[in-house]
């Protein structure tokens, strides 16, 4: 069991002790995750506060069991506040639907919680910058699977230069989670590369398989 209280003292929360008053454990939760999103909301961190529309915090569900996680806001992201919308969040969408899931019983956020101008890739210290509350995320809402989304964002969780296709179909562990992760492709690449929605599929099964062994009864 991790220690929520080191992530809780900074915010002058009261640290969640359990689950085993859900009244007491549900309001204590959210509440830490409204401050936390008001902690990215004032971050000035790296240079991407400055030409932020808005931070995109993430969506879904605060005890989401599956937590998506892609690279950075885009354009419309940074525009609407959320992750994930447009085309290709239509696509995630459908692509959650396939395994019996919707947007609102999982948890998407990305690494970089502000939009990198004209789209470029997040750099190093951006990410850096910015992994604390993507670790805080992942500690407050304790899902059982995490789902990289993209080249990106799986290199970063893990490390890694491998190519995307030699990280699919496995599950990894990841520093700072104990949740495993799977990694699977971005849907902006989907789009371009539609013959690869098939590969994608199996990635999500692989995925729903896990989340039920793991949670042995619902994925939500
Ligand atoms: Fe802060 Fe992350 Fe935005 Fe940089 S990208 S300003 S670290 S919230």
């Amino acid at each position: 069991m991790h220690d929520r209280s080191r992530y809780f003292a900074p915010l002058e929360l009261v640290a969640w002790q359990s689950r085993l008053n859900p009244q007491i454990a549900e309001t204590t939760e959210l509440t830490a995750i409204d401050h936390l999103r008001q902690c990215v909301a004032n971050c000035t961190a790296c240079p991407l506060h400055t030409t932020r529309t808005q931070t995109v915090f993430g969506y879904g569900n605060p005890q989401a069991k599956l937590m998506v996680i892609g690279e950075a806001p885009g354009l419309q992201e940074d525009q609407q506040g959320e992750p994930f919308v447009g085309r290709g969040g239509q696509l995630l969408t459908a692509m959650l639907n396939a395994i019996g899931l919707t947007r609102e019983d999982v948890f998407i956020t990305n690494i970089l919680k502000c939009r990198p101008p004209e789209n470029r890739d997040p750099s190093a210290a951006e990410a850096a910058s910015c992994t604390p509350f993507l670790h805080q995320q992942i500690e407050l809402i304790q899902p059982h699977l995490l789902l990289a989304v993209g080249r990106i964002a799986a290199h970063h969780l893990l490390n890694t230069k491998a190519s995307l296709e030699s990280l699919r179909g496995q599950l990894h562990a990841v520093s700072n989670s104990p949740a495993p992760l799977i990694v699977t492709y971005h849907p902006a690449y989907l789009l371009r590369s539609p013959s690869d929605k098939k590969k994608a599929y199996s990635d999500l099964l692989l995925a729903k398989n896990t989340l039920y062994t793991s949670s042995n009864i619902s994925l939500i």
